[in-house]
């Protein structure tokens, strides 16, 4: 099943070190709107934007036209050395719509490289106010923070992180909030996040309130367990525990934010805001490398009186072209109200994917918000058991959904690591009615083919 669908579209011999080596790739030639072309003409459906990236789809002629402007006047200038003022423009953008304390954007050239800084902020940001004791992070198992050392030290990929753990720092990792597996059923949704609460209490307890740096968790849970929403209330019980020990709340919505779950920032429906913020993906919607931090105004002020600079910098950050096309990805997005598009759009594919594959036997969740969305698959709906990691069918699902014309975003290991298959689902903001509509058709025949090309026991209940 690993082969490509369209032998006649896959570049043969190659000296680009892949992901993967030892599959082949459709080469792609161009993309318009939601559909990306490869070289033998075959249009798929780009339903997951990559990994949830493409906001806006491909080729919206206002960024496209940014980009050109930019390019005519100035392509690079270093920030030791100068501002832009698309950097500029682009900072005062995202504060002006950002909710309650935000005061300040450091920009970097993706989602890790954002973690990386934000985790380095939060270590500096002690030091300068005096509390240079406190050394420890805390995060989630089955999160996802990036592939650099430090991102992938705080993230909880069991299964990306296990080569490299001797050369990790250490972290502290307590339970996501997994309502699908690890609700009780005699718990409320509200109880089990409260459970959820003391568990993080006892973390913070054992490493020693005054010792913690920071709480890092993506507000919804993003491409390793596919889309874990929150349960009310979790994240107000955080956020009270995280101030009582002077404890920074670090949100990753690299994946969730920038408009992807309905609202601008995930957190916006939790309630609660966090210290510092990381955002990527949706910020420039793939037309250019670039990612965030948006810092509290408490966390700059700390730095600003103290020595006056964050100890960290790359040669590329806030680079003018990223900048620009960020700024006007971001504009597109206020300008044609694409927010209230994601909200009517999601509610669409909520319903559609519900009717298509709710009562699946093998389907075990649908759940995500906005546009952003995952099935998870099993064995058996009472029992949720998953199916063999052997028998990759998260893996197949992506080949026949490639092969329908659909790309979407399939991941396995969603329980450990290593047991559970999901797919995700993250259509660009501007898809209309009819997109949603193929969408889900494609999805779920691609569900039903790759389930019928199963061996026979396998889709048995255990
Ligand atoms: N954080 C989250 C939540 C992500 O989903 C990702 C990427 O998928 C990252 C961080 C890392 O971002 P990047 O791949 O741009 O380094």
């Amino acid at each position: 099943m690993n082969a490509p669908t369209d032998p006649a579209a896959v570049q043969p011999a190659t000296h680009v070190f892949h992901r993967q080596l030892h599959h082949g790739l459709p080469v792609a030639v161009s993309g318009q709107g939601i559909s990306i072309t490869d070289a033998s003409g075959k249009v798929y459906l780009d339903a997951s934007g990559g990994a949830a990236v493409s906001c806006l789809g491909h080729g919206h002629p206002d960024v496209v036209a940014a980009m050109h402007a930019q390019i005519d006047q100035l392509a690079y200038a270093h920030t030791s050395f100068f501002t832009t003022t698309v950097a500029e423009e682009l900072a005062d953008l995202l504060i002006d719509t950002a909710p309650a304390g935000m005061s300040h954007v450091y920009f970097v050239s993706g989602g890790s490289e954002a973690v990386e800084a934000a985790l380095k902020m939060a270590r500096q940001y002690f030091v300068e106010i005096g509390q240079p004791q406190r050394r420890h992070f805390i995060a989630r198992r089955q999160s996802y923070h990036g592939n650099t050392l430090g991102a992938l030290a705080v993230g909880g990929n069991a299964l990306r992180r296990e080569q490299f753990k001797p050369i990790l720092i250490d972290v502290t990792h307590v339970a996501p909030c997994y309502e699908f597996r690890d609700r009780r059923s005699d718990e409320t949704a509200e109880q089990y996040g409260q459970r959820l609460v003391a568990e993080l209490t006892a973390a913070i307890d054992e490493l020693g309130g005054d010792k913690v740096m920071a709480f890092v968790a993506e507000t919804v849970g993003g491409a390793t367990a596919g889309v874990l929403t929150p349960v009310p209330g979790y994240f107000k019980g955080v956020r009270e525990l995280c101030d009582r020990h002077g404890i920074l709340l670090i949100l990753d919505e690299v994946m969730c934010g920038m408009g992807r779950t309905g609202t601008m920032h995930a957190w916006e429906q939790e309630g609660v805001t966090p210290d510092i913020q990381v955002i990527a993906k949706g910020l420039g919607g793939g037309y250019q490398p670039i990612g965030g931090i948006l810092a509290n105004g408490r966390v700059m002020d700390a730095l600003r009186d103290g020595s006056g600079a964050l100890m960290h910098g790359h040669t590329y950050q806030a680079h003018p072209m990223a900048a620009a096309a960020a700024l006007a990805v971001q504009r597109v997005i206020r300008e044609e109200n694409l927010l209230e598009n994601v909200q009517a759009m999601g509610a669409l594919l909520e319903a559609r994917l519900v009717d298509r594959l709710g009562n699946h036997s093998h389907v075990g969740d649908i759940r995500g918000r906005g546009l952003f969305w995952a099935a998870e698959f099993v064995t058996d709906r009472a029992t949720k058991a998953p199916f063999d990691p052997a028998l990759k069918l998260n893996d197949r699902i992506k080949q026949e959904a490639y092969a329908r014309g659909l790309a979407c975003y399939p991941m396995g290991g969603t329980i450990d690591g290593r047991h559970g298959d999901h797919v995700l689902l993250a259509p660009p903001y501007i898809a209309t009615a009819a997109d949603i509509e193929t969408i889900v058709a494609r999805f779920g025949d691609a569900v039903d083919a790759a389930l019928s090309g199963l061996p026979q026991s396998a889709a048995a209940p255990k």
